[in-house]
């Protein structure tokens, strides 16, 4: 039985802000590393496009984490942030779901707890089996250009800890509850602070920029729902997988974009349109990102995901 922590919480204003501005590679000039976003008082948020975003929750007894990002250096750096600003120590890493970009930090965390879903355990084997040559660090690195400078420092290795449908964080209304729900893989997993009214989404939410949905095991009715359940519960403040802390407008209109993808797919596919055509289709509905000048190559993935899902 694992400890239950405390969380430290008092009057919460959640307004995201930025703490302590950007952090940057050791005063090397080699370019900023993440932005800290205090979320609440408890949860402080790093935010970048070097893999995932990194989720720091405050408890009494120490710090948990959420998702590891793509590099151990900015994992490492967030922790130490951290630690120093709650003075307290880490006690615990919990990974959202088994992709690549979320997972390949963790070696920052080698000597406290894992946790995971155990859904996603054949997704982690395969990944801890990968050898990495050239041709496949070539692969991987056309959708993560920086995964060839981080796998030096990289170390892949089984959460120590692997739960089922839920793992429970802290005591009493300061608890925090995760829950894997599925949606963006079978095993994505996410977090709910009530207190704090705060979400930690994992790729359930990618926000303002496209979201990647084309795994086989992507669930759009699970991830809408999940989605719609914390609209319902009227929460305050989102800490996505990728992109900035949003409220609950983004998060509806992201629901609303799945929902209509959705039957969008469904209606195209009932009247005889090929999966290839639908790709390009122009009356795919409007993303709720910013316009990019061309959709990258794993696009193509998702449209025949959806596809066969309706
Ligand atoms: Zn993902």
């Amino acid at each position: 039985m694992r400890p239950l922590w405390c969380a430290v919480l008092v009057g919460c204003s959640l307004i995201p802000t930025v703490i302590g501005g950007a952090v940057d590679a050791g005063g090397s000039g080699e370019g900023r590393l993440y932005e800290s976003v205090a979320v609440s008082p408890s949860v402080v948020m790093a935010l970048h496009n070097n893999g995932s975003n990194i989720s720091c929750v405050a408890f009494d007894d120490g710090l948990v984490f959420f998702d590891a990002g793509l590099s151990t250096r900015t994992a490492s750096a967030f922790r130490h942030e951290m630690e120093v600003r709650f003075e307290r120590p880490t006690m615990a890493l919990v990974l959202t779901h088994a992709h690549l970009d979320h997972i390949l930090g963790m070696a920052a965390f080698d000597d406290v707890p894992v946790y995971a879903a155990a859904a996603g355990r054949p997704r982690w084997e395969h990944f801890i089996a990968v050898e990495w040559d050239e041709r496949t660090i070539a692969g991987y690195a056309s959708v993560f250009p920086t995964l060839p400078e981080e796998l030096p420092d990289a170390v892949l290795r089984l959460p120590t800890d692997w739960f089922s449908d839920e793992l429970v964080l802290g005591a009493a209304e300061h608890r925090l509850v995760v829950r894997r729900t599925g949606g963006h893989t079978v095993d994505s997993s996410s977090a709910v602070l009530g207190a704090d009214g705060v979400v930690i989404a994992g790729d359930l939410v990618q926000a303002r920029r496209r979201p990647y949905f084309g795994e086989p095991d992507t669930d759009f009715p699970a991830w809408i729902g999940t989605l719609s359940n914390w609209e319902a519960l009227a929460v305050k403040a989102v800490c996505p997988g990728h992109g900035p802390v949003i409220e609950l407008d983004e998060l509806r209109e992201i629901r609303v974009w799945f929902e209509d993808l959705s039957a969008w797919a469904s209606k195209l596919k009932t009247a005889g349109v090929s999966v290839e055509k639908m790709v390009s289709h122009p009356e795919i509905p409007d993303g709720y990102w910013p316009d990019e000048d061309a959709a990258p190559g794993w696009w193509a993935y998702c449209i025949k995901r959806v596809y066969d899902a309706s």
